[in-house]
């Protein structure tokens, strides 16, 4: 009956294949982990299966994107290329690398977020689901 739009595949749960929240940043899916390997989500947990680890994983990840927030970092969704330059004058990939790498090999275009021309001393930090970006400080 629905639009079948998105190709997107649902992702489960590593454990008990408990289908995930399409959206893993939507409500529905709190609690629920992903493991994010080399650029890409590897896995996502349910919150019933996590071991208590893993759900303090979590709660880390939930806390570095609060003080991100707070500390002036934003954080960018996957696939994101954080650059200093411009892709017609690329500087220094501050985030993404393994993003082109796969484009490279696969030939495919992935709806990357492009943020160009950051500047050099920008710290981006990567966490499941993508990256925090933390515009250098101010001179005090
Ligand atoms: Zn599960």
């Amino acid at each position: 009956m629905g639009r079948k739009k998105q190709a997107r595949v649902r992702m489960r749960c590593e454990r008990c294949r408990r289908p995930a929240p399409v959206d893993l940043r939507s409500k529905a899916a709190e609690g629920w982990n992903g493991k994010w390997e080399a650029g890409s989500l590897a896995f996502v947990l349910c919150p019933v299966c996590q071991t208590s680890a893993e759900s303090a994983e979590a709660e880390i990840n939930a806390a570095a994107l609060t003080v991100g927030t707070e500390d002036g970092g934003k954080f960018m969704a996957d696939p994101v290329l954080c650059l200093t330059g411009t892709l017609a004058e690329p500087g220094t990939v501050l985030y993404g690398h393994d993003h082109l790498q796969r484009i490279a090999q696969t030939g495919q275009a992935v709806e990357l977020t492009l943020i160009e021309q950051m500047p050099p001393a920008t710290r981006c930090v990567p966490m499941a689901g993508g990256v925090m970006v933390y515009p250098p400080r101010p001179p005090s």
